[in-house]
């Protein structure tokens, strides 16, 4: 299984309330973040309005910048909502598709599905959430997933997987502090891997990352990573901290020198 240098996201969610707090936020994790890491990429995912404030204070691109969501769309009348090109233009590297919290608002398949296609389309980097509400004894959530997967990437061709990364959101961990335990992270991880592998070749497989997200804190990210084997996190909550957050890139850091890409 190929080893990839650690992407931990901190998606802000709605937070924080005003542009000088998120700027505050950022100042402070970029000052704790002081050398670029260099086994580790850091990444955080403000609110639309605050992104273009926060790229000009990330000029070295020590830490990159996500969006929380996108609309498939490049252009035109779509009240509301934001396209690639304009996320592109304001810094975005990575874009994070079919979160929980939208999934919940109505967010469908077919909609996450094209929001993928757009951002591979503009050869950016999508991270696509999957997970199920549940654990049941029987398994079921395997299949949750899978066909979570299987929509998101029909028709993404092999040589787009390199810019595709899947978040392992199990949804009852998500904002509960309950976290899936690192043996059932590795768990899915291999199941998400066989399931690209089936679908694309192990080669293509093996360019993908696998997070987790679920009530990662600095408690428990070394074990998840040790244990665990992702990729890397998406973090809601403890991103919100700066020293927490700056504390789990930094143990990502240590894991990632001590195991090589
Ligand atoms: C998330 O929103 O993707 C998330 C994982 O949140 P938290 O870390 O707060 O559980």
């Amino acid at each position: 299984m190929k080893k990839h240098t650690p992407l931990i996201v901190g998606n802000w969610k709605m937070n924080p309330a005003t542009l000088a707090k998120a700027k505050k936020l950022f100042i402070d994790i970029r000052n704790k973040v002081q050398h670029r890491p260099q086994y580790t990429k850091p990444v955080v995912a403000p609110p639309f309005p605050f992104i273009s404030e926060i790229e000009r204070l990330a000029p070295s691109r020590r830490i990159e910048l996500a969006a929380q969501d996108v609309f498939f769309e490049s252009i035109g009348a779509h009240t509301g909502e934001v396209s690639i090109p304009m996320l592109k233009s304001v810094g975005v590297s990575m874009v994070i598709v079919g979160h929980s919290e939208r999934r919940a608002r109505g967010e469908s398949d077919e909609e996450i599905y094209r929001d993928v296609q757009a951002v591979l389309n503009a050869k950016t980097t999508v991270i696509i959430c999957v997970g199920e509400k549940e654990r049941d004894a029987h398994g079921n959530y395997f299949s949750v997933v899978e066909a979570q997967l299987r929509a998101a990437l029909r028709d993404v061709a092999a040589k787009d997987l390199k810019r595709v990364v899947i978040a392992y959101e199990p949804v009852w961990a998500i904002g509960t502090g309950k976290t899936a335990s690192a043996e059932d992270a590795h768990e899915m991880k291999l199941f998400i891997q066989k399931l690209l592998t089936d679908r694309f070749s192990r080669r293509a497989a093996d360019t993908v990352r696998v997070l987790y997200g679920g009530s990662v804190n600095k408690r428990n990210a070394a074990e998840l990573l040790h244990v665990g084997g992702v990729d890397g996190f998406l973090i809601g909550g403890a991103s919100l901290r700066a020293s927490e957050f700056v504390h789990i890139i930094n143990t990502a850091e240590e894991y990632a020198k001590s195991h090589p890409a």
